[in-house]
C-alpha cells in the first residue's frame, strides 16, 4: 500500500515517517516527536542561560520565569491557529503549549 510513498527515516528514533511529518534539527532530519523532544531540550537550556543572565541583573523586580512562559504559550497559540488556518493540524504547538504553561506556572510559584 505504502510502496509508492517515500518514507524519511527519523535520525532520533529510526522510525519512517513521511515527508510531510519529518523536520530538519541539528541531528539530520527527524520525525515529530523526536523534533519536539530537541525543541524542549534547547528551549530548556535557553531558558536556564537566560534566567542565570537576569537572575543577578533584574533580581525580583522581573519574574523572566512567568513571562517567557507566557509568551511560549502565546507562541504556540498563533502556531496552532495559523496551522488551522492552513488546514493543518500540528500537534506540537500543544505541547509548547504546555511547556509554556509549565514554565509560566513554575515562574510565579518560585517568585
Ligand atoms: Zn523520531
Amino acid at each position: 500500500m505504502n510502496a509508492a510513498i517515500a518514507t524519511v527515516t527519523c535520525a532520533g528514533c529510526h522510525e519512517s515517517v513521511s515527508p510531510s511529518e519529518s523536520f530538519f534539527s541539528a541531528y539530520g532530519e527527524v520525525c515529530g516527536t523526536c523534533h519536539a523532544k530537541v525543541e524542549i531540550a534547547e528551549m530548556a537550556m535557553r531558558a536556564r542561560a537566560e534566567q542565570e543572565n537576569s537572575g543577578s541583573f533584574e533580581g525580583g523586580l522581573v519574574n523572566g520565569g512567568s513571562i517567557v512562559g507566557l509568551l511560549t504559550m502565546l507562541a504556540a497559540v498563533v502556531w496552532f491557529v495559523a496551522g488551522m488556518a492552513a488546514g493543518v493540524v500540528f500537534f506540537y504547538p500543544p505541547i509548547l503549549f504546555m511547556v509554556g504553561l509549565f514554565g509560566f506556572i513554575k515562574g510565579l510559584v518560585s517568585r
